[in-house]
């Protein structure tokens, strides 16, 4: 409990037990998205299905009102990598839709996403979106207590320069979370490992890459917030919230808790 250096918020167990249920919404209501994204659907109406799906199970949108945001999930569609704003754009076959959502229970968050393809979309797009959830889940599983935090980053990074030619972007970053949905510290996609706090329990973050099939380069649109590739390509964006237990590694908003994946990672379950 209370704020150590560089004010990294270190949670109780009963803390990281709410960011638990807090993460179970955010993951429910995220496949709840993923059966609901198809041709002809817009991200306005998304959008209701989340918020209907985190009010339904006692919670609150983190992203609504956040900043001004006027959305309880950002829709962020093609060469858009993060922060779109939902309203009247109508998913077509073969776009990728990244899907960002945050719920708050009792006061503690969680914070995932997903990259969903509608239809068809070419092999490329299919391979950035594996690329994408696979750098996410081999940076999780290189969290362990006594670790720094950008041996996350590192593994990340490692993990999609392994898998091809990428655009890693630098712009935005993965972060803490708890009593707020963006703390200290950022977690980068990128970079060495072994620098930054030292992982301990109680620690929770956000860890999220974001892909693109060309270069790392943004720019934000004239609505303030959607982010664009800087080149027009496609990008993918997955997200989960985690922290690590002294039993291992434990994915809040994942909803077996990341046991299957990380097993198949060789990384310990840390979930109660
Ligand atoms: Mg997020
Ligand atoms: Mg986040």
């Amino acid at each position: 409990m209370g704020l150590l250096d560089r004010g990294v918020e270190i949670k109780a167990p009963e803390q990281i037990d709410a960011m638990r249920r807090a993460g179970l919404v955010v993951g429910e209501t995220l496949e709840i998205l993923r059966g609901a994204v198809r041709a002809g659907i817009s991200t306005r109406e998304l959008d209701a299905i989340a918020e209907d799906s985190i009010r339904g199970r006692g919670a609150t949108p983190s992203f609504l009102g956040y900043e001004g945001f006027t959305g309880s999930i950002c829709a962020s569609v093609n060469d858009e990598v993060v922060h779109g704003i939902p309203g009247d754009r109508v998913l077509a076959a073969g776009d990728v839709i990244s899907i960002d959502c945050g719920a708050i229970v009792d006061g503690w968050h969680g914070d995932a996403a997903i990259s969903v393809a509608v239809g068809e979309v070419p092999a490329e797009v299919t391979t950035l979106m594996e690329v994408t959830e696979g750098a996410m889940w081999r940076g999780i599983a290189a969290a362990r207590l006594g670790g720094r935090v950008t041996d996350i980053s590192h593994a990340v990074e490692g993990f999609v320069k392994r898998s091809g030619r990428y655009g890693i972007v630098e712009d935005y970053v993965g972060h803490g979370i708890g009593s707020a949905m963006h703390q200290p510290p950022n977690v980068p996609n990128f970079g060495r490992a072994g620098k930054g706090p030292k992982i301990v329990e109680g620690l929770a973050l956000a860890i999220e890459p974001m892909i693109t099939l060309g270069t790392k380069e943004t720019v934000v649109l004239d609505d303030d917030w959607t982010v664009i590739t800087t080149d027009g390509s496609y990008a993918a964006h997955f997200e989960h919230t985690m922290t690590v237990t002294s039993s291992g590694v434990w994915v809040l908003t994942a909803i077996d808790g990341g046991e299957e994946m990380l097993a198949k990672l060789g990384v310990p379950f840390g979930g109660r």
